[in-house]
């Protein structure tokens, strides 16, 4: 089988930020896959499954109540290295034009406090495996070492090998 092309991007080069994974397109509709990657692939530790997961219900609750986006959501997710997050929005994107919308989504994140939505048993799969400070440390850290004053580098993936 061929190799899909996320699989073809260097991970050995790869730093946080935010990254256009690919735009697909069916029957006149767009797709944009963004690549929001919160630490460097095998050279710094991956987001415990915990953080994520919290991390997970955070972004999902935020993206879908968010007045200009929330038509466009089309998933927020975890990858499964656990390094990063895909989002999918509606339509034709570029990195910077969801700067302060990703921003946001994780000053939200940081700064939340209280039950973390949708994490109750009769809501979620596995509703405990979740780790709201955990969660916080992250969204800080993206937030400060990544978000705020990206630049062009942090915005395209590296050359692919
Ligand atoms: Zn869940």
């Amino acid at each position: 089988m061929e190799k899909i092309a996320s699989f073809q991007i260097d991970h050995l080069h790869l730093e946080p930020g935010v990254y256009v994974s690919r735009v697909d397109s069916w029957n006149g509709v767009d797709v944009t896959t963004f690549d929001l990657r919160l630490t460097a692939p095998n050279q710094e530790p991956p987001m415990d499954s915990a953080a994520m997961h919290a991390l997970e219900h955070l972004g999902a609750t935020f993206l879908r109540n968010d007045p200009s986006w929330k038509d466009r959501v089309v998933y927020f997710g975890p990858m499964g290295c656990r390094t990063g997050f895909y989002l999918l929005l509606f339509g034709s994107f570029e990195s910077k034009d969801v700067i302060g919308l990703v921003t946001s989504l994780f000053e939200f994140a940081e700064s939340f406090e209280g039950d973390i939505p949708g994490a109750r048993p009769e809501e979620c799969g596995n509703w405990h495996d979740s780790d709201l400070m955990q969660a916080r440390w992250w969204a800080r850290r993206y937030l400060a070492g990544t978000l705020r004053g990206i630049d062009e580098r942090h915005l395209s993936y590296p050359h692919a090998f």
